[in-house]
This record gives C-alpha cells, structure tokens and sequence, in this order.
C-alpha cells in the first residue's frame, strides 16, 4: 500500500484533516462495526457458542461507545474476545512519527509532537500502526503501580534535557499512555490496587494525573475493556465506585451450553494436526473428552467459583491424540486413533486443572478426575447404547473371559482378542463400525462397548487394564449412572499406569 509519509501528503489523502482530527478510537470501532452489520459479514469469527448470548451485548456496548467488562470464569474465552475487538479498528493508522504515544498527526496531545509540528508543519513526517499494534493488555496483580500502568517521573532524563521535573518531557509512559489510540484491555480488574483503580478513573474521566504528586495533563483517547471474575467484581469493595460508573456495559460470558458446542470450540483450539500419520479420533472420544469438563463443572467436589476452563477439554484432547500417537508409532501402524484408555492415560491434562474443594482434596484429585472420566464414559456409552441388550458380552466374562486391553497394545495385537467375546463386534453399528472397518478403529470402538459396561459395574477392570466378571457383587439388572454415587469400589482402585 501506498501510504502518505508527510503530514502535507496526509492532508490530501483518505486520512484528512476533516475525517480524522476529532474521531475517537470509540467512533473507529463504531464505524467498522456498522459497515460489519450492514454487509452481514461475522463479527467475531471463531467465538462459537455466544451468538445469542453474548455478541448481541458485545455489539450494544460497542455502538454506545462504552468501556465495557466482561464478567465470567476461567477459560471461557473473554480475553479472545477481547483480542477480537482489534478486528474493528482500521487496518492503519497514521501517527506523528516518533511519538511514544502515537499521537494523532491532526491534534497532538504531547509537548515534543506540538513542538514539532509547529516546526516542521507539512514536512513533520508520519508513521503507521496496524491493528494489532493497537492492542495493549495486562494483566492485573496487587503490586501494580501507577508508574507501570500510567507513567513515570524520569529523573536522568530529565537531568539531561535540563528540564523541569514536572515538565512532561520527563515522564517515562506507562502502559496506558502507550496504548493511546487503542484498546487497553486489562485482565482480573478487581486485583488491581484501588489507588491505581482511581488513577484509571481519573485518566478516563478528566484526563488528568499525579505522579509522584506532579500533575500532569495527559488527555488520552484509549477504549477501555476489562474482565473479572463475577464474584470478585461484585464484592463490596473490591471496584471503587467511580470506577465502576464509568464502565458503561456489564457482559456475562459463559461455558458452552451444549456438550456439541463445546466439541466445536474443542475441536477449533485443540492442536490435532499431527504431521506424519493419519489421524482419526472418533465421536464417542470427543464426546467423553467434553463431557469429562461439563461434569466437573456441576460436581460438588469441585470449587464453583473458579470454574473449569475450556482448556480442560482442549489439553485432555491433545494428550489423547498424543498417547494414540505414540501407540501407533510403537507398533508401526499407519492411523492413530485415540481411545477410551488414552483418556485414562491423559490424567496429567486433567488434575492440574481442577480447583478442589475440601471433599475433593481428601479423595485426591488423581481419584476425582477417573471417577469424572467414568462418569463421561457411562454418559456418552448411554447415548449409543442405552437400548441394546449387551447380557451376550456380559455373560462372556461371567464364564471366566478375560482380555487385557494395555493403551500401549498395537490394534492387530488385541484383534484376536475382541474377536474371541461373542456377540461384540456385531455391537458395534450404533458407532458406525462395520466387521470389516480396520483394526484401529474396530479395537477402539470395541473398547468404549467395554469400557461402559465397566462404567455401568456390569463388568470390571483391574488396574493393568484386565477386564473380567464383576466378581464381587451381586448380579442385577443395568440401571442408569448415578452421580455422586458413593458406593465403595468394586476393585482395587488405586491408579493404574
Ligand atoms: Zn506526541
């Protein structure tokens, strides 16, 4: 692109004078949202699940030029969203060039750009930002100080131009002055210390500071968004009123709302793509993989007020592709195709991500994330399965079968194997799975038909993953998973490996 280099060339280009001198980063972000609206184009593409929940609000706020917070969980991609926003400012913008806060070449706000234009005029030249640049984010934490987020008096610079200390040619800007011209997102807001909350209100609402008790005259034009957790936003105390007044939207976000909905935002952010083999990860695994997340989030034995993040989901999916990858690697086979052990293998992706309440502690979180993959395995098994008389499979091990299925065991190895349980891999139509489909999948699919009827107690599984006859209890009829279900363990529960 052939962009204009002086201020006289800015002058008569697109970038005039008329068009760019009073238009606000707010107005910008209005502007292209309305041309998205109008040519019905996606708004926000990649955030699935929010179209009639959140991107309306989302919309609303930006049309009203509001500061706006999103107020949600962990891992339910408000900083996405966030980032998304960049997707509304122009691909360029001019700027002074030079000018540590990107002054707007028509209506500079610093000393050295008012300076310069007085000097230079037309010849003053002009540098560019894209969207991206314009994005400035931060994290919050209690030990942020103002001279991080809005400046600093520096003491040698100012020593050496030999200026007055309160002269603003001394300050070293902080964040937010730097993302003057852009969105300023910061991340966890109610962490932030209240003195620095009310220098942020000040900014905003008069475009006035103190720093170090110099006042400084610092008009900046930065769209302000934020997130926090709901109940730490609402705490009494935790936002300074003033603060709060001047965000002028509230948006909740939220987890998927349909166990498909959270497989497509999975499925979009997991990384999958392995070069080399082919990869096949079948339904029923994805299904568990999600459920495994939508389950933690209504048990009692884990922290509701943190949540559990999207990412739960999108690791576990990861390292199951991963221990599928690494079997069919080991056994030399040309498909990696994940299956219900490589979940149970992909415990590591799980327990770091739980926040547990005391119930969970004493149970420890190896024992919670296993009864979860359970729990997912029974649910997904039901909705293939719930109908089918599987007593065939059942009365198999009641006479004495057993089969070992090791996650690490090559598919041609186990075929026998599955082929040898009477009735099985005729079972296996409700997954698509035909007798003759290759070992990978007719192995993996076989095990899942195992793996629930271990999950319903109709048949057991020691830890080196040997299935045989429910021993210990007495026979009944299958009945539906129970949540919560305190029984003590059929087996010997401790973790396999
Ligand atoms: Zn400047």
């Amino acid at each position: 692109m052939n962009l204009p280099h002086t201020l006289g060339e800015l002058r008569k280009s697109s970038f005039s004078e008329p068009r760019l001198r009073a238009r606000k980063v707010k107005d910008e972000l209005r502007d292209n949202l309305i041309a998205k609206l109008r040519s019905g184009e996606t708004i926000f593409p990649g955030i699935i699940g929010y179209d009639d929940t959140v991107v309306p609000q989302l919309v609303n706020a930006v049309l009203s030029r509001h500061n706006f917070i999103l107020l949600g969980l962990r891992g339910q991609a408000k900083s996405r969203i966030l980032r998304a926003l960049t997707a509304l400012l122009d691909p360029q913008m001019p700027y002074l060039a030079g000018c540590e806060i990107h002054d707007n070449p028509y209506a500079p706000i610093c000393k050295r750009c008012r300076a310069l234009v007085a000097e230079q005029g037309d010849n003053a030249a002009i540098a560019y930002l894209t969207a991206q640049d314009r994005y400035v984010e931060k994290l919050a934490t209690p030990d942020v100080t103002i001279g991080d987020l809005i400046g600093d008096i520096d003491p040698i610079k100012a020593a050496r131009g030999g200026h007055d200390l309160s002269s603003e040619l001394t300050v070293h800007y902080g964040l937010l002055p730097r993302a003057n011209r852009g969105i300023f997102a910061i991340n966890e807001l109610p962490d932030l210390a209240g003195k620095i909350q009310v220098g942020l209100f000040n900014i905003m609402q008069e475009g006035d500071v103190q720093i170090k008790g110099y006042p400084l005259r610092l008009p900046l034009d930065v769209a302000l968004v934020f997130t926090a957790n709901p109940e730490d936003y609402t705490a009494r105390g935790k936002i300074v009123t003033p603060l709060k007044d001047r965000i002028g939207s509230e948006i909740r976000t939220h987890y998927p709302a349909t166990v498909e909905e959270g497989i497509s935002i999975t499925g979009q952010e997991a990384w999958t793509r392995r070069d080399g083999l082919e990869l096949h990860v079948p339904k029923y695994v994805n299904e568990v993989v999600e459920r495994i997340a939508f389950l933690a989030r209504e048990d009692k034995k884990i922290d509701k007020r943190s949540g559990v993040s999207q990412r739960l989901p999108i690791s576990v999916l990861e390292n199951v592709i991963s221990n599928a990858e690494r079997r069919a690697l080991r056994n030399e086979e040309r498909t990696i195709v994940p299956r219900i052990g490589d979940i149970y293998a992909a415990l590591p992706s799980i327990t770091g991500k739980l926040e547990l309440e005391y119930e969970g502690e004493m149970r420890g979180a190896d024992t919670v994330a296993r009864e979860l993959i359970r729990m997912a395995v029974a649910k997904t098994y039901d909705g293939y399965f719930k109908d089918l008389n599987m007593q065939q499979i059942v009365q198999w091990f009641e006479l004495g079968g057993e089969i070992k299925l090791a996650d690490t065991a090559g598919s041609q190895e186990i075929l026998e194997g599955i082929k040898s349980i009477q009735g099985l891999t005729e079972k296996l139509s409700p997954l698509g799975i035909k007798q003759k489909d290759q070992p990978e999948a007719l192995v993996s699919a076989a095990e899942f038909v195992l793996e629930g009827l271990h999950a319903h107690r109709r048949i057991g599984r020691t830890e080196e993953r040997v299935f045989a006859a429910e021993k210990q209890q007495p026979k009944r009829q299958e009945r539906p998973f129970e949540r919560g279900d305190d029984e003590p363990p059929l087996r010997n529960r401790r973790p396999y490996n």
